[in-house]
Parts: C-alpha cells; structure tokens; sequence
C-alpha cells in the first residue's frame, strides 16, 4: 500500500507558519502590513510579556465585512492579487494570502472588523486553527486583532522563545522599520501598559528618527537625493564617524518595503570605502522607489528578499548618489565636547517637570566649569615620561634595547627590531591590541577593571531596544568597571570608565558595547560574547597605524612584548610580527 498521504489543511498551514510566523515580532509585522494595505493611518500596538501572551494591533483601516472576516483566516485568501498579471507588479505589502491562516494555526486569535459602511462589527475567534462562527460586535470603524498564547499547542516552539526583553526587541525592530518608511503613519507600540512610542503622523523623517534612534543621530545625518534612469533614490546617510560594529543600522526600503540584500549592502560599502574601516558600517537609511514590474518580490516567504530584472543598474544608483554625496562633503571629524549641549537636551517632549529641572541644573553646572581640558586624561598621548614609569619593567632585554636604542619605525605603523638571529618586523597596533587583550582577560580572571570617575559624566541616547539590552546586560558591564546612570527619558551618562582603555572615547565605546551585545548577544554563549568584548575593547584601546611614537613609547611595547604569552597573533588572527633571519638574509644576497 502506497506511503504518500494528503496533509490536511491545518497541518499545511502550520508548516506554512514555520516560514512565515517565526516569533512574535513576525506576527506583529504580518499584521501591521495588513493594516497598511488596509489604508490605515493608524496603528495602535499592544503587547504583553514580549508578545507570549497577547500581541494587539488595531487600525483604522477598510476593515472586513463578515463574508471576508470570516474567508481572511482560510489559506490562500486573499484581496490583493487576482489574476497572475498582478504578481508582475505587486503594489501592496501582502499578496500571498498565506499570513492569518498561519498566525491562526498556532494561537488563539480573536479579529473584530467594521467597514467603514457598515452598521456594525462583526467578531470571529480561531483557536489553533478551529474556527468559530460570525458574531456580531460592537467597535468602530477599522480592525482589531488580538493573538493570544502563541504556539501554545507547540510547546517545542514557544521554548524556543526567548526572554520577553529579547522579543519585545525583536518586535521594536519590525515597528522601527514600519515606521521609518510610513511617516503618514500614527503609530503607537506599548509593552506591559508602558508606552514605548508614539509616533504622530505626517512626521519628517528626521524627527521619526530622531524619536526611534537619538537625536544626535538624526541631526548628524547627511541627506541625498537622486532620480535618474527609473530609480528615485533618498537617503539620509550617516558620516563615517557615525560607523557601528555591525549593519543593523542600515534600513533600506524599497517602495515602502523594508528589504536586505547583498547587492545592497554592497553598494553602500562600496560608497563608503576609504572613508571608514573595513570592519566597521555606515548607518543609511535608504529609500529607493522604482516600477514594480521592475523586480520581483516573490523570491522569500516573508519578502525581505527581492529579486531585481537590473541589479546592476539598481547597484550603480545606489553607489553613485551616496559616493557623490560623500565626495562633495566635508568629512573631516569635529572634535567632540563633552555633552553639555546633548544633557540641555535631554528633555524630550515626554519628559516631565521634574526631569527637566535636572537637566537644566546639569546643563547649567557644565556651562559654569567649562572649558574642561580634565576630560583629555582619556583622550590625551602619554608623556614619554608617564609612558617609562607605567609599568616599571626591569627587564634585561628591554634595558639593553633602550641603552643601544636598536629599532626603527616605518611609515608610523610598523617597527623593525633585531633579534639574535635576525630581525623582527612588528605591527604595531596588531601587537599592542594583543597584550592589551591579554592584560584585560587576566584582569576579568581575577575581578573587574579597574575604572576611574569622569569628572564630567557624558551622557547619550539610546532607544527602547538598546534600554533593554542594557538592562539584561548590567552585570557584564559593571565588571568592565563602566557606570552607567540614567540621565533623564532614553538618555543615560557614562560616569566611570575603565582606566586601561583610557584611549578610547567612553561615549562611543559604550554605544558599540551595546550594539556588540546587541547582535551578538543572542547568539553567542557568555564566554564567547566577553571574548568579542575584550577584542572590541583591545581595538579601541591600542595605539593605532599611522601613529608616530616616540622611543619610549616603543620601548615599552617591545618590552610588554617581552613579558606577555601569545603575542605572535593579534585577537583577531592577524600575525603581529613577521620575523627574518640572518641565514634567509645571506641566502637572499647570495653570500652563501
Ligand atoms: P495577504 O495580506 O497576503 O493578502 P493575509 O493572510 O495577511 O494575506 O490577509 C488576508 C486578507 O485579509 C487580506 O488580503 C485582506 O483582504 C484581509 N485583511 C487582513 N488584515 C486586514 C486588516 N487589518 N484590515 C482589512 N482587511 C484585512
Ligand atoms: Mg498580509
């Protein structure tokens, strides 16, 4: 007898919601896409405990009459597309009809509608794909969906969840990306009856950053536009001193459609080359509007991914309108005060009276003790001096070296020292970020860094998502020796830092720590993330390429060289130094 049996119709749509419904975060992006189609332009989000319990999205949209509430819920029912000529040019988020049905397979789901002519709301519940009937509701006009316990009869998938933290971020990041391409949006997302953001309507773009990110970050932004050969491309591009650890920050849309691709991103990092690290990314936000005939997104269950007809052409549009507009900006880094203007700032629109008070008592405090040259301890170059008595090493290679001053450095990155047998040719930013790496890890063996108090707390923004992070993260970050204390709505101060990376700026290592953890947080177990800490840390604080040092300062690297393990590779790999020897030598001028 034959193996092969039909699926029925609810396991089809549960397979179908592996795809589609991956978290809470998907459902509340299905759902907000179905309220844009809609027409909504406004979108109410409320959700519990990450999303496990309740996820609510409410707009005020076409609505459904019953005939469609009750058709919406069934697999491949959809409004969007008729005939196989509209999927050649597919103007609505949503086309696929595959979203309710899967959302509906997996928790309990309770949709009220009412058409704008309509008497009244009709009301339909699902629970894990068993459909009750139509009833009669009382609601205005728009719709309602409430999603409860999802995957609540999949127990090895809502193990899989994480904290609600995680997923709430999860969730910020798919609201953030609505948001940023729907300005005509009202949108507002609340999390345990705390309202994380209220968007209005008809914002500018700037502003709607501003409010989702920081507006440090928006004001930085440079802005570009360009419409040529069918592509119509704006984006307000940040400076290459504005560069994050990783693309996180880079949103790019494609008529409305929050899109990732590697042709993309390689356009944009192609725009920034020389202007930024090769480890390090711009942060973009790029709209791009083209005919939809002119790509597919019918390639990905949950259209992240589009195929284009001309990558090529969408490749050099996007490249050229960014490099030009880098090319014809002056990039050179103003030097940054410390932030008394940003603490004046401080207040945002929410914040309240006795907030405010503080802020204007710290801004006025800064405006009273400035200049504040005691803010260079962390920034400055050593003096020779404070570089010979740092360590106080009495080592007798290091001695001979100093007395009979046997080095040389080369086009300020590199240093070739002898050896007995031979010379030595050391990297030295590659060397000096190895011992710093190995001090830090001795240091978090024994107990935390050592930190020391900023005479002037530097304070910076951060969203909801990065709160979060913060907050799961507090114990890492303490043992760091960094103090962190808020600072008014979405803003905190950096007061302590630790001493050893007195190189790096406290504000801007702080905003990569947190995008580090961010990213890596999740994927990474608790050794793993400190180990991309003290490498972030060790970059952040060694000496750099292109830096001019004095003999002592070369003496003192050679000689940490001397006392620390596992100095021939940097932590990322890379050799730190290349030895020759005499007998290589000899052979190569042939005296052998
Ligand atoms: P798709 O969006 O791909 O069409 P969905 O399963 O997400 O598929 O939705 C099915 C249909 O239900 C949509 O085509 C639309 O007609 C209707 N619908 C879903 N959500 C809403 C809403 N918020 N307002 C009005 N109609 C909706
Ligand atoms: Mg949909």
């Amino acid at each position: 007898m034959g193996q092969i049996a039909v699926l029925d119709q609810n396991m089809v749509n549960m397979i179908a919601a592996g795809e589609v419904v991956e978290r809470p975060a998907s459902v509340v992006k299905e759902l907000m896409e179905n309220s844009i189609d809609a027409g909504a332009t406004k979108i109410t989000i409320t959700i519990e405990d990450g999303g496990r319990k309740l996820i609510s999205v409410t707009d005020n949209g076409s609505g459904m009459d019953a005939e469609d509430s009750a058709r919406a819920f069934e697999p491949h029912t959809t409004s969007k597309i008729k005939t196989s000529k509209d999927l050649r040019a597919i103007s609505t988020l949503g086309f696929r009809g595959e979203a309710l049905a899967s959302i509906a397979s997996v928790a309990q789901v309770r949709a009220v509608s009412r058409r704008t002519d309509s008497p009244g709301a009709n009301c339909i519940e699902i629970d894990c794909g068993n459909k009750g009937s139509i009833s009669p509701a009382s609601s205005d006009y728009g719709t309602t969906i409430q999603v409860r316990d999802i995957f609540y009869k999949l127990p090895a998938r809502r193990k899989f969840l994480k904290t609600a933290n995680t997923e709430i971020g999860h969730i910020i990041e798919h609201f953030t990306r609505i948001a940023l391409a729907n300005g005509h949006l009202d949108m507002t997302l609340i999390h345990n009856g705390r309202e994380l953001y209220r968007l209005v309507s008809q914002q500018d773009l700037r502003q709607r950053i501003s409010e989702l990110f920081s507006s440090e970050l928006a004001e930085n932004l440079l802005e570009v536009e360009n419409n040529e050969k069918g592509i119509r491309i704006f984006s307000l591009m940040g400076r290459p001193s504005d560069s994050r650890t990783s693309n996180k920050f880079q949103y790019v849309f494609l008529n409305g459609r929050f899109i990732r691709g590697k042709f993309i991103s390689h356009a944009i990092k192609e725009a920034y080359r020389g202007n930024i690290e090769p480890n390090r990314f711009p942060v973009v936000f790029l709209f791009i509007q083209m005919p939809y005939e002119d790509y597919d997104v019918n390639v990905h269950p949950t259209k992240i991914e589009v195929r284009f007809y001309n990558t090529n052409l969408v490749h050099s549009q996007v490249l050229g309108t960014l490099r030009e507009k880098l090319l014809v900006t002056n990039l050179q880094t103003q030097a940054k005060l410390p932030s008394a203007t940003s603490a004046a700032k401080a207040e945002v629109p929410q914040a309240g009276h006795r907030s405010r008070e503080i802020a204007d008592a710290m801004a006025e405090f800064f405006r009273k003790h400035k200049p504040i040259p005691t803010q260079q301890q962390f920034t400055r170059e050593p003096t020779d001096a404070e570089w010979a008595t740092k360590y106080k090493v009495k080592d007798t290679k290091y001695e001979s070296l100093q007395t009979q001053r046997k080095f040389i450095q080369i086009h300020d990155s590199f240093i070739i020292a002898p050896t007995d047998d031979g010379f030595i040719i050391i990297d030295q930013h590659a060397l000096h970020e190895r011992i710093i790496y190995e001090i830090l890890s001795k240091r978090l063996r024994e107990s935390k860094l050592e930190s020391q108090r900023l005479l002037i707390p530097e304070s910076f923004e951060l969203t909801e998502a990065q709160i979060d992070v913060l907050k799961s993260n507090t114990g890492l970050i303490e043992k760091l020796g960094i103090e962190l204390v808020p600072f008014g709505p979405r803003t905190y101060a950096v007061q302590a830092f630790p001493t050893l990376l007195a190189k790096a700026i406290p504000v801007d290592f702080v905003r990569d720590l947190i995008d580090l953890l961010d990213c890596k947080g999740a994927i990474l177990d608790t050794q793993g993330l400190l180990n991309e800490v003290l490498n972030m840390a060790a970059c952040k604080a060694a000496i750099k390429a292109g830096q001019k040092l004095s003999d002592n300062e070369i003496e003192q690297l050679l000689a940490d060289r001397e006392k620390t393990e596992f100095t021939g590779r940097c932590p990322h790999g890379r050799p730190t130094t290349i030895k020759f020897s005499i007998a290589e030598l000899q052979k190569q001028f042939k005296r052998t």
